[in-house]
């Protein structure tokens, strides 16, 4: 298991010519855009990255994270466990017109005086990697299907038509 906590802040150029590799943890309070998205957390992420210099000089990080997050279910509005996980990739530029040269499966990301706000990638990261919307199984979720199927429910799914799980979702939850 994880403990050492990783810098908020870190040199990617010096970092990518050692090839060196960063494993640690964020504390998932100091993520401020997270828990607007989806309320407190607790807990902490797990983070793993390598960085490289690749035969074109490109200064790349691979990563990986990992956390145990809790989303309010869309159904009842009460909070549920939520693993979340992902492998991203970073190219590190220094400006816009270098963003143009990144390797297509990698992410530019901007550095600023040969510093990278670490823990604002890793709080992109996690917040692309939650899932859309997130539902109790119906045994543990305080709405049950009698109250959504009978219209007592204040709490309504609100079925998005732009995505085609949500209108799955919330069909399942009425039937
Ligand atoms: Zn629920």
């Amino acid at each position: 298991m994880l403990t050492r906590r990783l810098p908020a802040t870190v040199e990617p150029y010096r970092l990518a010519a050692n090839h060196e590799r960063l494993e640690g943890v964020v504390d998932l309070e100091k993520l401020a855009r997270l828990q607007e998205e989806i309320g407190a957390q607790r807990g902490q992420v797990e983070v793993m990255l390598q960085f490289d210099i690749d035969a074109q000089r490109r200064h790349l990080i691979d990563g990986e994270l990992r956390a145990d997050l809790s989303m309010p279910c869309r159904r009842c509005l009460q909070p549920m466990p939520v693993a979340v996980s992902s492998q991203f990739r970073l190219a590190i530029v220094s400006d816009d017109a270098r963003a143009a040269d990144v390797p297509s499966d990698y992410e530019p990301v901007l550095v600023d005086n040969e510093q990278l706000n670490l823990l604002g990638a890793i709080e992109d990261e996690l917040i692309l990697s939650l899932p859309q919307v997130v539902y109790h199984d119906e045994a543990d979720c305080a709405v049950s299907r009698e109250q959504l199927s009978s219209g007592d429910a204040s709490v309504d799914t609100q079925a998005r038509p732009d995505n085609p799980f949500d209108v799955l979702k919330s069909l399942k939850g009425k039937l």
